[in-house]
């Protein structure tokens, strides 16, 4: 049995603008067969054992050239493979999409086409230019500026594009001067307004404007160089209205995410909305304790408990992984009252069933010795599951009222492998904010970043060259103690709470 290629428009970059069909077929492939320009955190869509296989090609420098491209092809599909083709914007605009179509057709395999957002529209749209509008354009061509525009053997009807009220040219930055000089000795006029757009819909997004006669030199001082999509006509005059994206608030800001890796998404995604680009550095994981008897011996008794505390989403994780590993569910806190630090808690909590009768105002250990205050706890028998490496101001504090606590080591953190390169490579690279979410990833990080590196964060972080944003008061005297000046810190210590503050701090919200 032969498979199928689905041929997949990845969309312009941003990876929220892949179609629903597209991240589906992702998740259903067993090769992904991928370019250039389709956004690499695409490929996490696909199982992890899915084969990906790179063709890429920027500007002259391919890996594989075309035949050998529709060859691989049309060999996975033959083999039975589902393959994705995954290729940037749309397959079918200047994506070559055709012809690899055609070798499958040809040979009898069976192929499907996913279209995809267009950088050709996407891109001006996220510089705030509209391909038409009824006020200045009631038509667009979309034109290769591949051709050389000086050759004779130019397939471009120069003539008849003058006279169309948009034009979207794609791979035009090398023939740039060739393209407009064409375009006004058909007769444009110089003054009609153009723009370049860079990395459209990326945080890594530049755009300019001018006007045809001086398109080329603005682009050439600007430094733009491919992919970029440029545009002629008189919508480009909207683009002061109607750009939106480059004034989000965090836009273009590279932002270090430290978490662990299955708790960074939340914050990254929080963090593009915003225009940001998250650079994830996980510089925690989260390991089961060296020791797990007392986890298992305090859930094998958990019906002894009055309350059990929870100050994190992981305790609250391995709690109920070590109670299923017993058979048990969340029935079997039925006899005692639950506390949580803060919303994150609670909400890990829920989701499992389990309302919590306490949570803190202010969340921190502190606050939740606040929230307790009321409670009477002389001869209460209190389970605080938590990380090995936990602060003891909670447990020494419920003692002295009288509790009996048994402070059990539930998980602990370390840092993982191969992060201190991958540290190394985003510090390198810049960084414009750095956000600490719990006082071992400020411990980790200078342990991971090097005496060198911390050095030079701490000068940075003093000269406000590196904004430090850290979740809460600990993590901020762990940080301050590691040397760091921290910029912010939220009222509220919560994921989105640290996000809202960062948009307020820079300013452009
Ligand atoms: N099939 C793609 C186009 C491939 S041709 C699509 O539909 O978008 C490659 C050209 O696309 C680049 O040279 C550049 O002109 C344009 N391009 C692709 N992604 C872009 C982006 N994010 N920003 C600006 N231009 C982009």
């Amino acid at each position: 049995m032969s498979g199928k290629v689905y041929l997949v428009g990845a969309g312009p970059g941003d990876p929220e603008l892949i179609t629903l069909k597209a991240s589906r077929l992702l998740a259903e492939a067993d090769t992904v067969v991928y370019d250039f320009l389709a956004n690499p955190e695409l490929l996490a869509l696909a199982p992890p054992e899915a084969e990906r296989i790179y063709v890429g090609k920027k500007g002259g420098d391919h890996t594989m050239g075309q035949e050998d491209i529709n060859d691989l092809l049309c060999q996975l599909a033959a083999g039975g493979k589902t393959v994705v083709r995954l290729k940037g914007g749309d397959p079918f605009v200047f994506g070559r999409g055709g012809e690899e179509a055609s070798a499958l057709f040809k040979r009898g395999l069976a192929f499907e086409v996913v279209p995809g957002v267009t950088s050709a529209i996407a891109g001006p749209a996220y510089a705030g230019i509209p391909v038409t509008d009824r006020r200045h354009a009631t038509e667009v061509a979309f034109v290769t500026g591949h051709e050389d525009p000086s050759k004779d053997s130019s397939t471009i009807n120069w003539a008849a594009l003058a006279g169309i009220h948009t034009l979207v040219f794609l791979m035009g930055i090398k023939n740039l001067p060739n393209i407009c000089a064409r375009l006004m000795e058909h007769g444009k006029p110089g003054d009609t307004p153009a723009a370049c757009v860079r990395w459209g819909t990326t945080p890594a997004q530049r755009s300019v404007t001018s006007d045809l006669a001086h398109l080329p030199e603005v682009v050439r001082q600007a430094g733009i160089k491919p992919p970029a999509v440029t545009i002629v006509g008189s919508v480009v005059e909207l683009k002061d209205e109607l750009g939106w994206f480059e004034n989000l608030p965090l836009f273009g800001k590279r932002v270090l995410v430290t978490r662990t890796r299955n708790q960074a998404g939340k914050l990254s995604r929080a963090l593009r909305r915003l225009g940001a680009e998250p650079v994830e550095v996980p510089t925690i994981e989260v390991l089961p304790p060296s020791d797990p008897e007392p986890l298992r011996r305090a859930v094998a008794s958990l019906a002894d408990y009055d309350l059990v505390m929870l100050t994190s989403a992981n305790g609250v994780q391995a709690l109920f992984s070590e109670m299923a590993r017993q058979g048990l569910d969340a029935r079997a806190l039925a006899g005692a009252r639950v506390a949580a630090i803060g919303p994150a808690t609670a909400a890990a909590l829920a989701e499992r069933g389990i309302q919590a009768d306490i949570t803190a105002r202010v969340f921190v250990a502190e606050g939740l010795i606040k929230a307790l205050e009321s409670h009477h706890l002389a001869a209460a028998r209190v389970l605080l599951p938590r990380a090995a490496q936990a602060r003891p101001v909670l447990p020494e504090t419920l003692r002295r009222r009288g509790a009996e606590v048994e402070v059990v080591p539930a998980y602990r953190t370390q840092a993982p492998a191969g992060s201190a390169d991958k540290l190394a490579e985003a510090l390198d690279q810049g960084v414009d904010i750095i956000t600490f979410t719990a006082s071992s990833t400020v411990t980790n990080l200078r342990e991971l970043a090097g005496r060198q590196r911390h050095q030079r964060l701490v000068a940075a972080s003093a000269e406000g060259a590196v904004t430090i944003a850290s979740i809460g008061p600990i993590t901020s005297d762990t940080a301050r103690a590691a040397g760091l000046t921290v910029h912010l810190e939220p009222e509220a210590y919560t994921i989105e709470a640290l996000v809202d503050s960062l948009a307020r701090h820079c300013g452009r919200s």
